[in-house]
């Protein structure tokens, strides 16, 4: 790469100073780095126009800006903030403060992919270089491929050969920290014409969220905190992560749609633990996550039309229940009023946080789908609006893994028991009465299945059944029957 006396690098999903591929990059190749994070009114605007002006992620990014930007400040830098379409700011930018190249991180969202693309040439068009490099990521693209050159559609080999990559000579350096504090001295302050730049969110046009009140920390900070919680805890992440009530996951996923915790850290501590036997077990399991998160980015790359339709396009045939019926039964799932205990309280989760536990998100996922007959884009649309860690290529694999149309999916067949699946991970019914209180006084026995529970059971706990708490929307035995007709369309394919 050539030397360049001013460049410009563009803070996206990576809002942190430590181990950052772009950041390193540029700092190492010029003599002068300014830094700029862009409020882009193409993101924002379609979130107000839908009239969600109280989003959480938007504060969280806010957030994160305003601890970015301190932190560069103390390195010697700074941060430029601006509010604009990024594919105009970003080229005018760079020319105003003489930048002859604009460093940033790779995206695989389609239309993140699209942007880049105009920026670039738009750059190029001004004699303004664009480098971009692998960072939200271990492997990317082509980097593990199949025996025969191609990209894998399935997870187990897909991890076998991810594994396989970095135990190999060269694997340490796909986790090693790309170091920023020694080359600081390039780093250029903000220049004065763009001094107290940070806009507040009621100037973005939103407002402030129960953020705080959830203690959901943002910025690199609040990623620190969340891991020291973590890492204690990790050892028992295999056994404890599939109980919503249980505090058994990492709660990190913002932070990883948002990059104020690096990938490679994660990774790194994760492998080092298997590696020397402490906490292996929970450790590997968590890796295996984070392989996970890999493999979907690497799906979406490679198969962008799984943005918009079936991974398997036999399954784009399926008809989904329609029209006014529909609207109602996807609506009482989004309000947690589906009469599903279970479900309803991991709808009012999701509603009250922005977080849903893993194991809910498959549970209510299967119930949308396949319980109430709706076709997965809606639920997956829903998720996009709620989820605080929303990430197109991890949701869409959920709901497509969920809707068996996704590459490396659940059977068709295979159909979530709501009920059986509260018996087994909320047992004593703790996750459900935290968010149903009108249930609390029903025993554990019924309190998976109120409409079983005898009448006096109900009266005793005060429970009037569709009055204070729904009656079921459906019966799961005979939904289930109508799904496997649904899906008999796709059968027949399969058996052609
Ligand atoms: P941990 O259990 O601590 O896992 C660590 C990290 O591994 C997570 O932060 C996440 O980055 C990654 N990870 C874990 N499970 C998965 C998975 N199945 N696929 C991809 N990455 C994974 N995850 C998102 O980050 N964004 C989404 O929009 C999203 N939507 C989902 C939708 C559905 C229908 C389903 C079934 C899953 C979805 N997931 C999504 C995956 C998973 O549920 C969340 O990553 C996890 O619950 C986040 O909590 P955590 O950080 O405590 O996870």
């Amino acid at each position: 790469m050539p030397r360049f006396e001013t460049s410009l690098v563009w803070f996206r999903r990576d809002l942190r100073v430590y181990d950052h591929a772009a950041l390193h990059h540029a700092l190492k190749n010029s003599s002068a780095v300014f830094c700029v994070f862009v409020f882009d009114i193409e993101i924002l605007q379609p979130l107000l126009d839908a009239g969600l002006s109280a989003d959480r992620r938007v504060e969280f990014i806010h957030d994160s800006i305003v601890e970015l930007e301190l932190e560069l400040r103390k390195l010697g830098g700074g941060l430029i903030v601006r509010h604009g379409a990024a594919a105009d700011v970003i080229p005018a930018l760079a020319q105003q403060l003489g930048a002859t190249a604009v460093f940033s991180n790779h995206d695989y969202e389609p239309q993140a992919r699209r942007r880049d693309d105009n920026v670039a040439k738009t750059l190029a068009t001004a004699g303004c270089a664009w480098h971009s490099f692998k960072d939200q990521v271990i492997f990317e693209r082509d980097e593990i491929l199949t025996m025969a050159g191609q990209p894998f559609s399935v997870f187990t080999p897909y991890k076998n050969a991810w594994m396989k990559r970095l135990a190999a000579a060269d694997g340490p350096l796909f986790l090693k920290p790309y170091p920023i504090e020694k080359y600081a001295a390039n780093l250029a302050p903000r220049p004065a014409s763009a001094a107290d730049n940070i806009p507040s969110l009621t100037q973005l046009g939103f407002e402030k969220t129960n953020l705080r009140a959830l203690k959901i920390p943002p910025g690199m900070s609040g990623a620190a905190s969340l891991l020291e919680d973590f890492l204690p805890r990790i050892g028992h992440y295999e056994t404890t992560r599939d109980f919503p009530a249980v505090k058994g996951p990492s709660y990190l996923s913002v932070h990883l749609r948002f990059g104020t915790v690096s990938i490679r850290t994660l990774a790194r501590t994760a492998y080092q633990m298997l590696q020397q036997g402490t906490a292996a077990g929970g450790a590997a399991v968590w890796l295996s996550e984070l392989v996970w998160r890999d493999f979907y980015f690497m799906i979406l790359y490679h198969h962008p039309h799984v943005a918009q339709r079936a991974f398997k396009p036999d399954y784009d045939a399926i008809l989904w229940e329609s029209g006014e019926h529909a609207q109602i039964l996807f609506q009482a799932w989004c309000d947690g009023r589906t009469g599903y205990p279970l479900v309803d309280a991991a709808m009012l989760q999701l509603k009250q946080s922005g977080y849903m536990h893993n194991r809910l998100r498959m549970v209510v996922a299967s119930f949308l789908i396949k319980d109430l007959g709706i076709d997965w884009r809606w639920g997956e649309g829903y998720f996009a609006e709620q989820l605080n860690d929303f990430d197109l290529a991890a949701n869409n694999g959920g709901w497509q893994w969920a809707a068996s149309s996704g590459c490396d999916a659940q059977p068709y067949f295979r159909i979530f028991n709501p009920v059986t699946q509260s018996e087994k991970f909320d047992a004593d019914g703790k996750f459900i009465r935290r968010y149903l209180p009108q249930l609390t006084g029903l025993g554990n026995k019924h309190i998976h299945a109120p409409w079983l529970a005898p009448a006096q059971d109900l009266q005793n706990a005060g429970i009037r059944l569709g009055e204070n708490y729904p009656l079921p929307l459906v019966q799961h035995d005979e939904a289930r029957k109508v799904t496997l007709q649904r899906y008999a369309v796709v059968r027949k394919v399969t058996e052609e």
